[in-house]
C-alpha cells in the first residue's frame, strides 16, 4: 500500500512532508529511533527538522499505529519503524536492540536459553494490549491460549 493511503486509512492527513518522513523512517536501516536520530535523518534528507514539529509527527504516527514504540523503561521515547508487535533483545553492555520476528515457540526457546545461560540476570518485559486489562472476553481468550491465570478475572495482577 502506498504510504499516502496508509496515512489516510489510519485517519491522518497526508501532506507531502509527512509522507516523506514516513518513507524515510520505513527505509531507515536502523529501526529503533529516538527524536534526535529522526532529526538527523531529516536533516540529511532535506526534510523540515524542527524538533517540536518532528516530535508531534512521530507521536501522531505512533498513536495511529504507523510506528511502534519500543517497550523501554527509558524516559525518552524510542520509536520503532516496524509497527507490528514483535519482541526485542536488548544487550545491556552496549544498549544494542535486536528485533525478534520469530514464532512464539522460537521466542520461548530463546527465553529459556537466556534464562538458563544467565540465571537471575535476565529481565523480561511484556507489553500487553489494552484489552488485556478489560473485559471477560479477553479473560476467556487468554485462558484458551493456555497462558495466564488471572485470580480475580479482572485483568492481570498489578
Ligand atoms: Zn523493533
Amino acid at each position: 500500500m502506498a504510504l499516502r493511503e496508509e496515512l489516510q486509512r489510519a485517519g491522518l492527513p497526508a501532506p507531502r512532508a509527512l509522507v516523506r518522513l514516513l518513507a524515510l523512517l520505513r527505509d531507515s536501516p536502523e529501526t529503533h529511533l529516538r527524536l534526535a536520530d529522526v532529526m538527523r535523518l531529516a536533516a540529511q534528507n532535506e526534510l523540515p527538522t524542527g524538533q517540536l514539529g518532528l516530535a508531534r509527527q512521530l507521536e501522531s504516527l505512533a498513536d495511529h499505529g504507523l510506528l511502534g514504540r519500543l517497550p523501554t523503561t527509558e524516559a525518552e521515547a524510542v520509536f520503532d519503524t516496524v509497527p507490528e508487535a514483535h519482541a526485542h533483545l536488548i544487550y545491556e553492555e552496549d544498549a544494542q536492540v535486536v528485533d525478534l520476528h520469530v514464532s512464539p515457540e522460537t521466542l520461548l526457546a530463546i527465553l529459556r536459553h537466556a534464562l538458563a545461560a544467565w540465571p537471575g540476570e535476565v529481565a523480561v518485559l511484556a507489553r500487553l494490549p489494552a484489552r488485556a486489562a478489560g473485559s471477560d472476553a479477553s479473560v476467556d481468550r487468554t485462558a484458551a491460549d493456555g497462558g495466564f491465570h488471572r485470580p480475580s478475572g479482572q485483568g492481570f495482577p498489578r
